[in-house]
């Protein structure tokens, strides 16, 4: 079989959307699959709305993600170059040829002119379509209508009857009336390809065997099938990916969340956990195993297990995966990755002291199955690395407002002060053995402990977490507690029964 030579084509007009993060994985997924090449072109011939920081940013989030590419940006290739704005004169000369073949014409009809038409077709209730005003033009005409300083366009001649069939490896046949595509134009009239005409050229051109894209472009595809033939370039591979929808099946936007893979990984997404949801998006595995690393992906992945209907976004899928990476993943791993996330929250220094990344170590493995996503995990951990936490409300409720609360923290503060050695398992037997003596569960001391060490109700063993807090931090957030159950809360509560 030939070898398999796929390509993912952004333009590069914002950010890469989770979309566009998907199409592209679905291509390398395939040339990772087949041994085969994924190439990574820019389409940038937009040059309104092309920005190089755009460039920049999608570049910077395939990278992020794994995507690497065997030919594109940065490292060339045969086929290059791999921006489309750096490859104008091939799409002059290809146009130059069918305009020569009588298989394109130049049109001079202004926007006004055509505006004019479509209002006046849409008048009469028919669809409005270019007319084909410009199809037999003699050199006089052109040579008037340039004096008149017009600037052409370049279209196609599409035949005005019978059908264009797009056979698509995940949708089947889909037929298109050619009634319904117009000449269409190839290049604008400032010189520019358009989009289906460059990219025609181009997936010809780099030798493309399949062309997997979002669904969105299926419409064009016919479109794309005509210039093939105009330009008797052999029809590669189509395979059109279903949508993306929000959960409401409305279509995905800003309103549901973060969309695009930087936000994702501001979030504190792990890219293992994005790649393995996006691959789920629309493919599913033979087996029922969900979390699934890349190289079983890779070594499963086909596209006729892709399916034709629409894939539904689903934020909590994603972080309950993302959750399942943050706890299997090697623990240095996991902390090199929520190192920028504690310095963005000022819970650790620039560059942190070595003992700081020891205690953010040791708190990690504490605490990492309680996290979704990185900015999870630094919430768990935060009381580690900073003193300034406040009591969580209805903890205060439960466990402080109780007659005989400062009491029980007396206890606890003695045992933290005296219990040696200051090991978890020797903590938590003195407890133990302490709330024997005082007739009370444990618990009765272990949760104002808690809440007195980490302003929280919920979170690791209470044991190992006292012990990695240290003895003295542990003694000093006690006593703390208990100026605060004895000097601040009644006033607090006699301010709020005179309310
Ligand atoms: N530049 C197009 C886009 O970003 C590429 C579509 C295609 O893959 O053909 O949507
Ligand atoms: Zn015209």
């Amino acid at each position: 079989m030939e070898k398999v030579r796929v390509r993912f084509a952004p333009s590069p007009t914002g950010k890469l959307h989770i979309g566009g993060a998907r199409t592209a994985l679905f291509n390398w997924l395939l040339a990772r699959h087949t041994g085969g090449t994924f190439v990574l072109r820019i389409e940038d011939t937009d040059t309104e709305r092309s920005t190089q920081a755009s460039v920049d940013q999608i570049i910077s989030s395939l990278k992020w993600l794994g995507l690497d590419w065997d030919e594109g940006p940065e490292i060339g290739g045969e086929y290059g170059p791999y921006f489309q704005s750096q490859r104008l004169h091939l799409y002059e000369e290809k146009a130059q040829e069918l305009i020569d073949k009588g298989l394109a014409y130049l049109c001079y009809c202004t926007p006004e002119e055509l505006e004019a038409k479509r209002e006046e077709a849409r008048r009469q209730g028919k669809a409005p379509r270019y007319d084909g005003h410009c199809r037999n033009l003699t050199d006089q005409d052109r040579v008037r209508l340039a004096a008149e300083g017009r600037q052409p366009v370049v279209r196609l001649k599409v035949p005005a009857e019978g059908e264009t069939v797009v056979d698509d490896i995940i949708r089947g046949r889909v037929v298109f009336k050619n009634e319904v595509l117009d000449d269409f134009i190839i290049v604008k009239s400032n010189g520019m390809p358009t989009y289906n005409y460059a990219c025609v050229i181009d997936d010809y051109a780099m030798k493309l065997t399949h062309i997997i894209r979002a669904e969105e472009h299926l419409s064009n595809t016919p479109r794309q099938i005509l210039l093939y033939q105009a330009l008797g370039y052999e029809l590669p591979q189509f395979a059109h990916v279903p949508m993306i929808l929000a959960p409401d099946r409305s279509k995905l936007s800003k309103r549901h969340g973060a969309t695009s893979v930087e936000e994702f990984r501001e979030e504190g997404y792990l890219p293992e956990a994005i790649i393995n949801y996006l691959a789920l998006l629309g493919w599913s595995p033979e087996g029922t195993d969900e979390v699934m690393p890349i190289e079983r992906i890779v070594e499963e992945f086909s596209i006729d297990r892709v399916s034709k209907t629409a894939a539904i976004y689903d934020v909590k899928k994603l972080a309950w995966i993302n959750g399942h990476y943050l706890r299997e993943l090697p623990l240095e791993r996991i902390v090199a990755e929520v190192i920028p996330f504690m310095q963005k929250h000022g819970l650790l220094a620039a560059s942190p002291e070595p003992a700081k990344l020891e205690l953010l170590t040791k708190a990690v493995d504490l605490t990492r199955d309680r996290a979704k996503t990185l900015e999870e995990l630094v919430d768990v951990v935060s009381y580690f690395f900073s003193d300034d936490f406040e009591y969580e409300e209805k903890g205060v409720r439960k466990h402080f407002v109780p007659a005989g609360a400062g009491e029980i923290l007396r206890q606890a503060k003695e045992i933290i002060a005296s219990v040696e050695p200051f090991e978890h398992q020797v903590i938590e037997e003195v407890y133990r053995t302490r709330a024997e003596e005082l007739g009370i569960k444990p618990a009765k001391l272990i949760h104002p402990t808690r809440l007195a060490v980490s302003g929280r109700t919920i979170g690791p063993g209470l044991f190992e977490l006292v012990e990695l807090l240290g003895r003295e931090k542990s003694l000093e957030r006690i006593d703390r507690a208990i100026s605060f159950i004895e000097q601040e809360l009644p006033a607090q509560i006699a301010a709020n029964d005179n309310k």
